[in-house]
């Protein structure tokens, strides 16, 4: 199969913007957003009635018939009987209503006069209400990059849904410290576009939003879905990339996954194939498999389960085809087999393989009456859940003749996607009967206006000026989420801001490239660090230590990093002796090299200096005293 690349594709994509806000509490109680662990539990099972269900799609309602018990960790701070649904909302937080008004009004989008707060069905158990409140705020706009204009289709404010901490088949575990949470969400018009202008387009409106110091930053704090069609196909939406430096990545790699998918269409028409030829029932073929070794199906004997075989017509070749490097149709298949609970399938294009012997795959031939030209699949699995999988997987290979099937995907680490479910009707909406609407005077607009943020491109530039920072770093620093702590810093100790800057950027990425947890470092440690190097105790060249020792959990906090590595300072005259301790130990090589001895005296005090005195002091005494010597030695 031939792969595209992204600029032969006829793209269109659309952004839907998902933003934290930095309001001191949650949009419906007074809790605070985050905290330090959590410290009770409540168990709910996922059981809606009928009428909460209305009209819901075949995937949603076997998301409910999974019968997932939902664990949700509590913390004191972060949650209260609102987050439990003991309580009703609490009026909305203004500030987050007046947060989300200035976006919108930066973005040029209109606000609504009165807002209304809708309950959205959720059905992942990721609330505990079972929906999501959210509200339109304002509508129509657009975001304006370096090179286009994109339109805004609708501004929303909504509350964050928990946090999921980990899944299992039958159960998931949500914290509560993000459930309520005040989100933006900024639903960007779906344009022609490629996937590297998408990128920008994302930062821009990162930049935008980030340019009123009203949200909060570092990772988990924005999320992305992004729905992305090509000529020809159906819209496939990409869920919760929490990256935006993948975005490029990933639309590149669902561009040309749908372009093959395409092609694969062409294929199986080429071959003279239509849906019509893949009803076949699946085949109960589990006394085939009684002295199989494969530990995938040895699995299924164990728990009793049975293992079906599906033909596929005139398929042979087709599920290792390549939709992109490392992706298959099979492996399309695959997920699918996973969502409707089953540890995934085996494929006539992989075995023999995977513990199944030739002669096994004979027999399943002989018994489905295959010839070489077919292919055929086996899944294995609980009675139940293996005939919803196979007609769906039986489904999904028919839908394979209208090329791209609508569906929600995941993104994956390394910047591909993954499918998580078919994708959803449209989310029923129905009003939120415990908030009354909320009135958005042309008083209050007008006020918001004198809020609109100076372009981020303008606060940059006076960030350059103001701390003496390189673009680079002046940048990185004011997108971190470290930029209130280093206005502090800066304005507070004679430490250079670049340095500051230097180290709550790239220092702490390097941590992190190292697998260091750095989201754990707090505005503290930061600040006690910064302050023992503004008093001497420490010299910039340990930072790094210093920082790593913290978040190895090694020591408790700076003052413990200090003593763990010895880091008494240097007084002045310490330093002097030890400087002049040097000098005369190398006497042979000062009288004979002079001033040009330096560099190997100042290897040799530094050895024993270092990080107990900063470096350019230790090289004007060690100067002072070589010429101090030197002279001498004339006399
Ligand atoms: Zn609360």
């Amino acid at each position: 199969m031939r792969l595209f690349k992204p600029e032969e594709i006829d793209l269109k994509v659309g952004l839907e913007i998902h933003q934290q806000l930095n309001t001191p509490t949650k949009l419906f109680c007074r809790c605070k957003k985050f905290e330090e662990g959590f410290t009770n539990t409540m168990y709910r099972t996922l059981r809606p009635t009928q009428s909460e269900l209305g009209k819901i799609d075949q995937a949603a309602r076997f998301e409910f018939e999974k019968d997932l018990t939902i664990k949700y960790e509590i913390g004191e701070d972060s949650s209260c009987l609102v987050e439990l649904d003991d309580e009703p909302p609490h009026p909305i937080s203004m500030e987050a209503v007046k947060t989300s008004l200035i976006i919108a009004l930066a973005l040029n989008s209109d606000p609504i006069n009165e807002l209304h707060v809708m309950r959205k069905i959720v059905i992942d158990g990721s609330n505990t209400t079972g929906f999501q409140r959210t509200l339109i705020v304002s509508i129509g706009g657009e975001l304006n990059t370096n090179n286009r204009s994109v339109p805004v289709q609708a501004i929303f404010l909504e509350e964050d849904a928990g946090r999921l901490l980990g899944e299992s088949e039958n159960r998931r575990n949500y914290g509560l410290d993000r459930l309520g949470v005040p989100l933006i969400e900024i639903a960007l018009a779906p344009v022609t576009t490629t996937p590297k202008e998408i990128q920008e387009i994302a930062y821009a409106l990162g930049r935008l939003m980030r340019s009123t110091r009203l949200v909060s930053r570092g990772l988990g704090t924005i999320r992305q879905d992004v729905n992305i069609s090509i000529l020809d196909g159906k819209v496939v939406e990409v869920k919760g990339v929490q990256r935006l430096d993948l975005l490029e990545k990933i639309i590149s790699f669902e561009a040309m996954r749908q372009k093959n998918l395409i092609h694969l269409k062409d294929e199986l028409t080429n071959r003279g194939l239509t849906p019509i030829d893949f009803q076949y029932k699946p085949i109960d073929i589990t006394s085939l498999f009684q002295k199989n070794t494969s530990t995938i199906l040895k699995k299924a004997f164990k728990k009793n389960m049975k293992i079906y075989a599906i033909k596929l017509k005139k398929f042979s070749g087709i599920l290792s085809l390549e939709e992109f490097p490392g992706t298959r149709f099979g492996s399309e298949l695959a997920d699918v087999a996973r969502f409707y609970g089953l540890g995934g399938l085996l494929h006539s294009d992989e075995i023999p393989g995977y513990g199944v012997t030739s002669i096994e795959v004979q027999k399943v031939r002989s018994k489905l009456h295959l010839d070489e030209s077919d292919g055929f699949l086996l899944l294995s699995g609980e009675k139940g859940k293996l005939e919803k999988a196979s007609e769906a997987v039986q489904k999904r290979v028919q839908s394979a003749f209208s090329g791209v099937p609508a569906e929600t995907r995941g993104p994956t680490p390394d910047g591909k996607t993954r499918f998580i479910r078919p994708r959803p009707g449209s989310a029923r909406m129905y009003p939120e009967t415990d908030i009354p609407p909320i009135t958005i005077s042309s008083k209050l607009v007008n006020e918001l206006k004198r809020n609109i943020p100076r372009p981020w491109e303008d606060q940059i530039s006076e960030y350059i000026s103001k701390y003496s920072l390189s673009r680079k770093l002046a940048i990185q620093v004011y997108d971190s989420s470290f930029i209130d702590i280093f206005e502090e810093l800066s304005n507070t100790t004679n430490v250079s801001s670049s340095l500051i800057a230097a180290t709550l950027t790239e220092t702490v990425v390097n941590l992190s490239r190292a697998g260091l947890d750095t989201t754990i470092l707090t505005a503290d440690t930061i600040k006690s660090l910064f302050t023992a190097l503004d008093n001497g105790i420490v010299s910039k060249e340990v930072i790094p230590q210093i920082l790593e020792l913290i978040l190895k959990g090694d020591v408790k906090n700076v003052e413990g990093a200090i003593e763990k590595l010895g880091l008494t300072a240097l007084t002045d005259e310490k330093l002097s002796a030890l400087v002049n301790r040097i000098i005369n130990k190398n006497k042979v090589l000062v009288d004979e090299k002079g001033i040009a001895a330096f560099s190997n005296l100042m290897g040799q005090v530094m050895s024993d200096a270092r990080g107990r005195v900063d470096g350019q002091k230790v090289s004007d005494i060690l100067k002072d005293e070589l010429n101090k010597k030197i002279a001498l030695n004339k006399e």
